[in-house]
């Protein structure tokens, strides 16, 4: 909804930021569209998910088609949901590592970003999936969800 705040989205507010490219590529407007779907940092990490979860590498042109991903396919309800959440956590990490990056001026490398969304949606999962005993190597290999 374009409401987190990026340069982009403080300069529609009237709030000028004078670096206002993404500090990660340095080649594009820092957006929710770039930040989410092509900065190379979010491109990486996309890639390493499609893998782990065994789903086509893709491509999406709006944080819109992003947070629809888990729809795509012949998957089942478990499989969907999980994914679900495993997208929506990957880019909390995404944005917690362009802040980092942006106030803090530590770079995130792609493997970092997948480890914390790897670790973080294990611990999601577990405890809202309510299947009693799942195990991290399950995770791992994103199997009986
Ligand atoms: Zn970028």
């Amino acid at each position: 909804m374009d409401r987190i705040p990026t340069v982009e989205a403080l300069g529609k507010r009237g709030v000028v930021v004078l670096d206002d490219m993404c500090n990660f590529c340095h080649g594009y407007t820092d957006s929710v569209t770039h930040i989410f779907t092509a900065c190379p940092l979010a491109l990486g990490v996309w890639e390493k998910i499609s893998f782990w979860c065994r789903i086509p590498r893709f491509f999406v042109f709006s944080f819109r088609d992003l947070i629809e991903m888990h729809n795509v396919g012949n998957k089942g309800q478990a499989e969907r949901d999980a994914l679900h959440g495993v997208l929506l956590i990957a880019c909390w990490q995404l944005w917690k590592a362009r802040n980092k990056l942006r106030f803090n001026g530590v770079r995130p490398s792609v493997d970092e970003v997948f480890r914390e969304v790897r670790i973080l949606s294990f611990f999601w999962f577990k405890h809202r999936a309510k299947k009693g005993v799942f195990e991290w190597r399950d995770w791992c290999k994103f199997v009986n969800l």
